[in-house]
């Protein structure tokens, strides 16, 4: 038996795995899959997701659920027929260059995923900006993070999450808010679990309108108003302020922005607080004390501030309560977000996003776009705006973007308003799928799909939430003929190369993963998340934080300890944003306040958790939460088909009662898509769910739809 180090590809907590085998070559196959006891993320343990992934490797599922050649649709009525790899890549480098040539570069998009390696991400990114000329690439993240970013960006001058998880055990009070930690990122709940059973006067706070597995363990529940969470930070500033617990010396010598937000927030007494928030004075008081008073308290917060269109406002929000009251820049202390998809951060710090560029650069900045082009050896950067994931869909539903290249995502699941992102896809006159897995709704719409190898047969890296990149080792060869991500966008651009830049040499001649990784490195030298110090030999030791510059003996696993801020004056900026309601409200004809979130079994759109049956025995299908009472009052029955309906369309799922959800809400899980549920021609979860997104970080509003519910009736 052979064990190979890796990395879980499920979520952002980035455990190290040891993945077994046995047999070589063609004939290796996957027996087991244990914790990384070595690894500081996890120390051997993992939850139920990461314990099973051996279970999505058989050979039966690499043989009947994996994409295994790459297959072209004749026309969109035909099936995919197969095809060989180089008449596939040449076929899509003479269409792109034929859209280009006539539509332009933004005629073309890139949507890719935080599942993604870094290495896949830079060979994405180069291929859109260095070579296309668009500024049209977006990720899957953008659904999942991009408050954050901006948040960091505004607030503290770097988009750096600030703690490690070491935090964890130091701190006193854990204010969490907007996260499910229990279920989204089980290992480090055991983490918080166990560091409670040892500082048993540690505080914890839950903000969330639902009692979850995570509120269940606090010592404080703020089960506000879904989408009031500024008017909560606001009345506890408020509250800090006039009781005297704020750090004035802190605030002096490391912020600029107090009077503004100080201002603002005079009218946000507790009263107004709670009459926002639907909370009591006394629990906005009793936070207020604990965050601000607490020798050092650590906020971890994730889509429930971010998946919002206040969700920069949201983040900003938080981060002041920090930098009012002293608390960030010490051990235990600081505003942690947490990603959810293993390398989300990443796709941050490789610039695989429309509002990013490599390095923590920014697209809209000449001079950084001079920076890029210089290091990737190209004439110049595109520099009008990139399109993010909901604009990229609505462009291509006007027809402006005539094709998508979609990677490792499976957005006519994911996305919010299914019904428009299935008329973009129809729309485009290209639709590329580079994805593992067989079968997911995208590949209804997709003119080609080429096989991508995933989990335990790529290698590469991935950066967790903490800041820490670890190497994705292969265990196994890949399945078929399927290939690295970063080897088809490699073959695909040096075919446009060909055309574009021919006799010149290729910006694309890789031949390992290291190559474009030691591309990536380049880019963040002299940056905020310097890697210059760090080599592929020196992650195959041991998983490493950033920053690590050249010279460094070490990595900074806790930032801003000298209150010195990436903002030019070394200052951390107050953020003065009033809070806002949602974007669509509640009324009459749809009374109820929905939200979706994650089950603790499953993953995103299922294409890897829904191939082991054991992940589904907790919850074998999706149902609506909603609490007794309301279900009482409606005249509705727990057990019976409902019809949920939002101004988008409508969704029928089984009507579940559950008392930790609040009166006029309802609850959904986010997993199960039309693939699922398209024997009664549903689109899914996200039929439901709007569009409107953050101004800010473009983050659309996922987890508030006004919706009504009704019995369905059967014949
Ligand atoms: Fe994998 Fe996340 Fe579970 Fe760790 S916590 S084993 S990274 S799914």
């Amino acid at each position: 038996m052979r064990s190979t180090r890796s990395t879980c590809p499920y979520c952002g907590v980035g455990c190290g795995v040891l993945i077994d085998t046995v047999g070589e070559g063609e004939a290796a196959r996957i027996v087991g899959v244990r914790g990384d006891p070595d690894h500081p993320a996890n120390f051997g343990r993992l939850c139920t997701k990461g314990s099973t992934l051996h279970l999505t490797a058989t050979p039966l599922v690499r043989q009947r659920q994996r994409l295994l050649q790459p297959a072209w649709r004749p026309t969109r009525d035909e099936p995919l027929q197969a095809q060989d790899w180089d008449t596939t890549t040449q076929r899509i480098a003479d269409q792109l260059l034929a859209i280009r040539a006539e539509h332009g570069p933004d005629a073309i998009g890139f949507y890719i995923s935080g599942q993604l390696l870094t290495e896949d991400y830079h060979a994405f990114n180069k291929l859109a900006r260095g070579l296309v000329g668009t500024n049209n690439i977006d990720s899957n993240s953008r659904l999942c993070m991009s408050s954050a970013v901006v948040g960091y960006k505004q607030s503290l001058g770097a988009d750096a999450p600030p703690a490690c998880y070491e935090d964890l055990e130091q701190s006193d009070c854990l204010f969490i808010a907007g996260s499910n930690t229990a279920w989204a990122h089980p290992i480090l709940f055991r983490r918080i679990e166990a560091a409670r059973a040892v500082r048993p006067g540690m505080k914890i706070v839950v903000v969330d309108p639902r009692r979850t597995e995570t509120a269940e363990f606090a010592d404080l529940h703020l089960a506000l108003k879904p989408g009031s969470d500024i008017a909560l930070f606001h009345g506890m500033l408020h509250a800090c302020i006039w009781e005297g617990w704020i750090d004035a010396a802190f605030i002096e010598r490391h912020t600029a922005g107090f009077a503004e937000l100080k201002a603002l927030v005079r009218t946000m007494t507790p009263s107004e607080s709670a009459r926002l928030t639907g909370l009591k004075e006394a629990q906005i008081l009793q936070a207020a004390q604990w965050f601000a008073q607490s020798p050092s308290t650590l906020s971890l917060y994730c889509m429930g501030l971010n998946q919002s269109s206040s969700g920069a406002a949201k983040n900003t929000a938080l981060i002041n309560l920090h930098l009012a009251t002293g608390q960030i820049g010490r051990a235990g202390a600081g505003p942690f977000s947490l990603t959810g998809q293993p390398n989300a951060m990443g796709g941050r710090e490789s610039g695989g996003m429309a509002t990013l560029l490599p390095g923590h650069r920014d697209p809209g900045n000449a001079a950084h776009r001079d920076e890029v082009a210089a290091l990737w050896g190209v004439g110049a950067m595109p520099d009008k705006p990139g399109k993010t994931a909901v604009e990229l869909f609505q462009a291509a539903a006007r027809g402006e973007v005539k094709a998508l290249w979609i990677a490792c995502t499976n957005p006519a699941q994911s996305l919010p308003d299914q019904a428009l992102v299935r008329a973009a896809l129809e729309r485009c006159e290209l639709v590329i799928l580079q994805e593992a897995f067989a079968g997911t709704a995208t590949a209804a719409f997709a003119d080609v799909v080429l096989p991508a190898s995933t989990w335990a047969e790529k290698e590469g890296t991935v950066t967790n939430s903490e800041r820490r990149i670890s190497r994705v080792r292969a265990a196994l060869p890949p399945a078929g003929e399927s290939r690295a991500d970063w080897r088809i966008v490699r073959d695909v651009a040096q075919r446009i190369e060909a055309a574009l830049r021919p006799g010149e040499p290729s910006l694309f001649a890789w031949e390992t993963p290291e190559q474009p990784w030691i591309e990536h490195r380049e880019a963040t030298r002299g940056r905020d998340l310097d890697i210059g110090g760090l080599s592929y030999a020196m992650l195959e030791e041991a998983p490493r934080q950033w920053p690590w510059p050249a010279g460094a003996a070490g990595a900074k696993s806790r930032l801003y300890e000298d209150g010195h801020f990436a903002h030019a004056d070394g200052r951390a900026r107050f953020i003065a944003k009033p809070f806002k309601p949602t974007a669509e409200m509640q009324d009459p004809k749809y009374p109820l306040a929905l939200s979706t979130g994650r089950l603790r079994d499953q993953w995103h759109g299922m294409s890897r958790s829904g191939t082991v049956a054991r992940l589904f025995a907790g919850e074998p299908g999706p149902a609506l939460s909603m609490h007794p009472q309301d279900i009482a009052r409606r005249g509705l029955t727990a057990g019976a088909l409902v019809r949920v309906q939002s101004r988008r369309g409508p969704l029928i799922v089984p009507l579940r009662a559950d008392e930790g959800v609040g009166a006029q809400q309802a609850w959904l899980p986010m997993h199960w898509g039309s693939e699922f549920l398209g024997g009664r021609g549903q689109f899914g979860i996200n039929a439901l769910t709007q569009p409107a997104f953050c101004p800010d970080a473009r983050q659309p509003e996922l987890k508030f739809a006004a919706v009504s519910v009704e019995t369905v009736a059967l014949p």
